[in-house]
């Protein structure tokens, strides 16, 4: 058998504890480390000299050893070692901390390369724990590898090596050679040569851009492949006779033109024999939900049941709410079914539902997907506000033969992305907002505006209102340096400025029960001012909320502030946000001019593209897309439109791709969508 397929361990130099590490970043072969791309790389191509470098920032400089320095013994568990090396004009020191190898390793008189930071003034010159290689064998743009504990980039740089020999032994190709040509695209060995060893930065160039190129086509077929499947079922088709004026009627607001526009649509797609797969797209505040209950209105006077599904136990709370405040005056009683319904009542509203006499569900996304038998299960919502798994709705789409698919998400992504994102999906979008809202002012301030703001707040949190205060250090939700942040953010706003206040702490690492108890809280206005990192996105409605305070405003992308802006305007009380930074960069003070500027979701999410480049969508982990690791370094908008063609052109002659040249293809593209769901395209 292929040495690539075979298990990690058969790799020299990894035994059971390195394979177990692999195993963990679920690399199980050799052919798994050769995907296992690097996060960056270190750049030897422009060494600077010594006396150039700037203080503080990393480096790289060729050096020769001019001495080395006895080892010193600090104390127990702590030693020094030190070089002394010179680039011809200047000295500096190299120093390790408890790491003798490279320190043996390097001879006097021989040539390196040192990179790192370079500190301390013209006297005294040291680099600290360096990087460090000899100049003949080097590597000038080194790898750096995204890494878990013990397993250093070096160790894989040194087993990928190895699994590039057995690249070598028996080169693998998934694109066809006519395509491949017809982009101009390298090979797939030497992409994958190419981003482990780049000899050049054109060289990695190409590389990346062939597996971005990949990446994307793949993501492309898969959710082409998912539309064409979809449009080959049968669905239950509805009558367009249907009237659901009693339903308008009852509704204690006039509809938004976009929202009348979006159930005559779905209405029309309900009446379909293919199932319906709608995507309805509209900002926080537009209206979906009234959407909602006017289908599953339209459904059940056919004789259909829908399903609405919410991520969180507290947003289906929510919806059970909105859907029967909406669905009463014209007969339907909506269930509730989620982790927390008591095993009886569960066995109770199950029957119903088995029985039909339940017409419209509410519940979680995982409570619904286990065993349920519907007795006429039409119409299937998912309320994902802006986490996005296409391989959770390839897995819906089995349920009770194959019910009507209506997708509601809040996060605007401009059209070009959405056409990625969403490929097996048509897409309806709410682009108004209901009359009467009164737009959320935003400021931006720096920090030493920071007093006057929670004077501002508290002013409002007399007045009965809610206040968010976001605070964390990173995007990302729920690591340990933004936990760490908003707890001793909490502790001092309770000791200090909001010391007579209720304040509530929510973030990443609590139990999602926990997590709910605390919105719940929020809810009830038990809490008055909630501290929290990112997490507080999930759309939990609380309209007594009119304040939200981002501290580090600057360090988030424009579509996440606008998300977080979001938790606030939801009442018809005058709202408040408050962009703190301290920031002196000028894209960083465009970016928030910008927030003050527009409400438009939309409009933000064109603007933060054009600022940041696609990376940033995809690189999210957010939308629940497979990774696009290599898309993500590629800020290349063409690429998008050209792999979008490429993948219709393939599927126009080949709609499952089963002719023998694609064979290699599909099974990636099977194994992409596998990879991220329990059932996906197989
Ligand atoms: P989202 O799109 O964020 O899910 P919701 O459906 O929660 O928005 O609606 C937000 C609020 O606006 C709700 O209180 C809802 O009752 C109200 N609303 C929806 N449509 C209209 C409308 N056409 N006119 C006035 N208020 C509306
Ligand atoms: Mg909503």
């Amino acid at each position: 058998m292929n040495e690539l397929y075979q298990p990690i361990e058969t790799l020299a130099g990894v035994g059971e504890k390195r394979a177990a590490k692999y195993h963990k970043m679920g690399i199980h072969t050799p052919y798994d480390l050769l995907f296992h791309f690097p996060r960056t790389y270190i750049d030897y191509t422009a060494p600077v000299m010594i006396d150039d470098a700037e203080n503080g920032l990393p480096c790289a400089v060729r050096c020769t050893v001019v001495q080395k320095l006895a080892p010193s013994f600090v104390r127990k568990g702590f030693s020094l070692y030190r070089v002394v090396v010179t680039d011809g004009v200047s000295d500096m020191t190299l120093v390790f901390y408890n790491t003798p190898y490279t320190y043996q390793a390097m001879k006097a008189g021989e040539e390196y390369y040192a990179y790192g930071k370079i500190t301390g003034g013209m006297l005294r010159r040291e680099m600290q724990a360096p990087q460090v290689q000899k100049v003949e064998s080097a590597l000038l743009l080194q790898p750096v590898y995204p890494q878990t504990t013990g397993l250093t980039s070096a160790m894989m740089r040194t087993n990928i090596q190895k699994a590039l020999t057995f690249l070598d032994r028996a080169p693998f190709e998934t694109l066809p050679v006519d395509l491949r040509t017809g982009y101009g695209l390298v090979t797939l060995p030497e992409a994958l040569h190419a981003v482990h060893r780049p000899e050049s930065k054109q060289q990695l160039d190409d590389a990346r851009h062939r597996l971005a190129f990949e990446e994307l086509l793949q993501f492309q077929l898969g959710t082409l492949m998912l539309k064409h499947r979809t449009n080959i079922q049968h669905a239950a088709p509805m009558s367009a006779d249907t009237k659901i004026d009693d339903f308008l009627g009852a509704l204690p607001f006039p509809l938004t033109g976009a929202q009348s526009r979006a159930i005559r649509t779905i209405c029309q797609d309900l009446c379909q024999q293919k199932p319906m797969n709608r995507l309805l797209q509209g900002d926080v505040g537009s209206g979906k939900t009234v959407v909602a209950a006017a289908a599953a209105a339209f459904a059940a006077k056919n004789g259909y049941q829908t399903v609405l599904m919410a991520p969180t136990e507290i947003l289906a709370q929510q919806h059970l709410q909105t859907m029967t405040d909406f669905l009463a005056p014209i007969g339907l009683t909506p269930v509730l079914l989620t982790g927390s319904t008591k095993a009886k009542e569960k066995r109770e509203i199950k029957k119903q539902i088995a029985e039909g006499t339940a017409q419209v569900i509410v519940g979680t996304h995982a409570v619904i997907q286990k065993d349920i038998e519907f007795a006429s299960l039409g119409l299937v919502i998912t309320d994902e506000q802006h986490r996005f798994g296409v391989a959770q709705r390839a897995a819906l789409a089995e349920k009770g033969g194959f019910p009507h698919k209506l997708v509601m998400s809040a996060t605007p992504i401009p059209r070009t992305l959405a056409l990625i994102v969403y490929g097996d999906l048509d897409i309806t979008i709410l682009d108004e907002m209901p009359k009467g809202r009164l737009p959320i002012q935003t400021f931006a301030v720096t920090g030493g505006y920071r007093e006057r703001a929670y004077g501002f707040i508290r002013e409002h949190l007399d007045a009965g209102e809610q206040a968010y205060l976001v605070c964390a250090m990173i995007e990302e939700s729920d690591t340990l340096e933004n936990v760490q942040a908003a707890e001793t953010y909490a502790e001092e706003l309770k000791a200090g400025a909001f010391s007579a206040y209720r304040v509530g702490l929510l973030h990443g690492k609590m139990k999602p029960q926990d997590k709910e108890a605390v919105m719940a809280e929020m809810k009830a206005h038990e809490i008055d001012l909630l501290v929290c990192t990112t997490v507080v996105e999930v759309g939990v409605d609380v309209p007594n909320a009119t304040l939200i305070l981002i501290e580090n405003a600057d360090r988030f992308g424009l579509a996440q502030l606008h998300q977080l802006r979001g938790r606030v305007g939801r009442g018809s009380v005058q709202s408040y946000c408050i962009l703190v930074t301290d920031s002196r960069r000028e894209d960083a003070r465009e970016r928030l001019k910008i927030m003050s500027r527009t409400v438009n979701g939309f409009a933000i999410a064109e603007e933060d593209l054009r600022l940041r480049g696609p990376g940033d969508f995809f690189g999210h982990a957010q939308h629940g897309m497979p990774p696009l690791m290599q898309a993500a370094f590629c800020s290349n908008m063409p690429l998008v439109s050209e792999t979008q063609m490429a993948a219709k052109q393939l599927l126009e002659t080949d709609p499952e791709l089963r002719s023998p040249a694609l064979q290699p293809l599909r099974t990636a593209v099977l194994q992409l969508f596998a990879k991220n769901g329990e059932n996906g395209l197989n």
